[in-house]
């Protein structure tokens, strides 16, 4: 069922498409060998890219580890709604494909702030008979107007699975903690909250000098420590569910012989159950 932001004139769409500039979602899927990207987009990945060598292997394995955490939830508690900001762009598994292919019933709200997203948003639209998909073009940091949109799909009686995947770090202290609060804050008991953050806690020299290279070119880009990430959690008193807060590629591989493991990887994850 398509949402109110697929209704966007064409025209003004086009306006709000910089193609100078790189974006967060097209940078990212350049790494995932996806094809909608602009020239300042490819420059922007070849250039964090050479600060850390293995950008690749990186944002793979976090988009691995969303995988993980949908099929963990779908299968293990049951979970059927799913509120996913930061979507990025379409690529083969989306978290409905995922949610729906376990419970044909899922219900999932994308919510994402970049006008290339939202051109792409039709083929996050895809539901299956069953269940329900929506699209909101909207900001993190405008918390109550995702949560207003987000009734429109989801059962807020019913627990909601809230995805906040390779997105906090691209916003400010003084603003994050008090978002994070307020998503949690309007979700039913029995809800979680999948989380993955960049930090330098691990592979510190690269992950600077990816934040420099972005920086300069007008993300917002702030790294977190294990610490301040678990301050998400510990600030909403969430229960951390195993194995904790661990580098993505470590929170339950399923196929771990394909997958080497890595100590300096540089995403760090946790998977938390609201209970209240
Ligand atoms: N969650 C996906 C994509 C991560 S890329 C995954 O982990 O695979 C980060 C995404 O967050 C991009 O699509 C970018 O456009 C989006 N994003 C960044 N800042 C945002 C903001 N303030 N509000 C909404 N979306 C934002």
């Amino acid at each position: 069922m398509p949402g109110d932001a697929l209704s966007q004139d064409p025209a003004e769409l086009r306006r709000r498409i910089d193609t100078t500039k790189a974006h967060p979602a097209r940078v990212y899927d350049v790494f995932l060998g996806g094809k909608d990207h602009y020239p300042a987009d490819r420059a922007a990945a070849a250039a964090g890219l050479a600060a850390n060598p293995r950008g690749y292997l990186d944002v793979r394995h976090n988009r691995d580890f969303l995988r993980r955490a949908v099929t963990t939830l779908a299968t293990r508690d049951g979970i059927r709604q799913f509120l996913d900001i930061g979507t990025g762009l379409p690529t083969a598994e989306n978290v409905h494909q995922i949610a729906q292919r376990i419970n044909p019933d899922s219900r999932v709200v994308y919510v994402d702030n970049d006008p290339v997203v939202l051109a792409h948003a039709r083929a996050l639209l895809t539901s299956g008979p069953e269940g329900r998909t929506d699209y909101i073009d909207a900001d993190l940091r405008n918390p109550a107007h995702i949560l207003e949109q987000a009734t429109k799909t989801l059962d807020f009686d019913q627990p909601i699975a809230l995805c906040l995947v390779a997105i906090l770090h691209f916003v400010e202290d003084s603003e994050a903690y008090d978002i994070v609060r307020e998503l949690v804050a309007a979700l039913p008991s029995g809800s979680r909250l999948v989380l993955s953050h960049l930090t330098e806690d691990l592979n510190p020299e690269n992950i600077r000098a990816v934040q420099r290279t972005y920086t300069e070119r007008g993300f917002t880009f702030v790294l977190r420590s294990r610490a301040e990430v678990e301050r998400f959690l510990t600030d909403n008193d969430l229960e951390v569910a195993d194995p904790g807060v661990v580098p993505v590629h470590r929170w339950r591989p399923d196929h771990a012989a394909l997958v080497p493991d890595q100590p300096e990887a540089s995403y760090l994850a946790s998977l938390d159950d609201i209970e209240k």
